[in-house]
């Protein structure tokens, strides 16, 4: 099985590359073999039995449908994991909260002119699910390691949104428990493909006044979280693929 790991940022795909004593399981990446392809830079190793394909695409939906639809077409995974950060809706979520995406949307895709809900698009829809599978492991990581895994609807845009006004206007018309730049996107693609997929978001601002701020501030450990969580997530699904 060949599995894609993808980031927006390089802070968000880091962990996995950098060689560090506190995680082994992520040296393997030191023996990697990198490609250059489409203005990007794609990172293949293995990894135990799985074949691994990480990158990050640049910020925004446009880069993230281009880095996954490449992970897919190109280099053949057969399923794709992305990790990162996210601004927290639900005043549920704090910093450093993971959040599993349980369906995404297009928050700033708008035909609404036409009769047509925010996020819908004709032959599209508002929102897109992934992996049940996948999101049945990360619950069983989730519950092993005892680490608490929120689950919701992720919306996505081509905003930074550090705006109360607009965080609410997102919460309320699709439901949103976080907001970010690259899942939905990635939800298309890998939808229109059939390949499965899961989306996971550690919480780095409360994308309202302060969320610039927050952000840089808590961006790399944010980063670290999610990742952590991804490895674990191979690792429960070398440990089923042996079974
Ligand atoms: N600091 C970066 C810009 C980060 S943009 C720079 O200067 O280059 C924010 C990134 O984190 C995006 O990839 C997005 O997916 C995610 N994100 C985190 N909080 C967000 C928020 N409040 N609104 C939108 N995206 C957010």
């Amino acid at each position: 099985m060949k599995i894609a790991i993808m980031g927006a940022m390089l802070e968000e795909v880091d962990p996995f590359l950098e060689s560090s004593e506190h995680e082994p399981l992520l040296r393997f990446f030191k023996k990697h073999s990198d490609t250059e392809y489409g203005s990007n830079l794609y990172h293949e190793a293995k990894y135990k039995d799985l074949d691994i394909v990480l990158s990050y695409s640049k910020i925004g939906k446009v880069n993230a449908a281009l880095t996954a639809a490449t992970m897919i077409e190109h280099f053949e995974c057969d399923m794709l994991l992305f990790t990162g950060v996210a601004g927290a809706v639900s005043p549920d979520l704090k910093i450093g909260d993971l959040v599993a995406a349980t369906q995404l949307c297009q928050h700033d895709l708008d035909i609404t002119a036409f009769g047509h809900p925010h996020g819908y698009v004709p032959e599209g829809k508002v929102y897109v699910e992934p992996s049940r599978e996948l999101l049945h492991i990360a619950k069983a990581v989730a519950d092993e390691k005892n680490i608490t895994l929120k689950k919701g609807i992720i919306a996505t845009g081509d905003q930074f949104i550090a705006d109360p006004e607009r965080k609410e206007w997102i919460a309320k018309t699709f439901d949103a428990d976080a907001i970010e730049m690259e899942g939905a996107s990635v939800a298309v693609v890998c939808d229109a493909f059939d390949v499965p997929f899961f989306v996971l978001r550690a919480i780095s601002d409360a994308a309202d006044m302060d969320a610039a701020f927050d952000f840089d501030e808590f961006l790399k450990h944010s980063a670290k979280v999610s990742s952590s969580f991804i490895m674990a997530m191979l690792e429960k699904i070398i440990s089923k693929q042996v079974q």
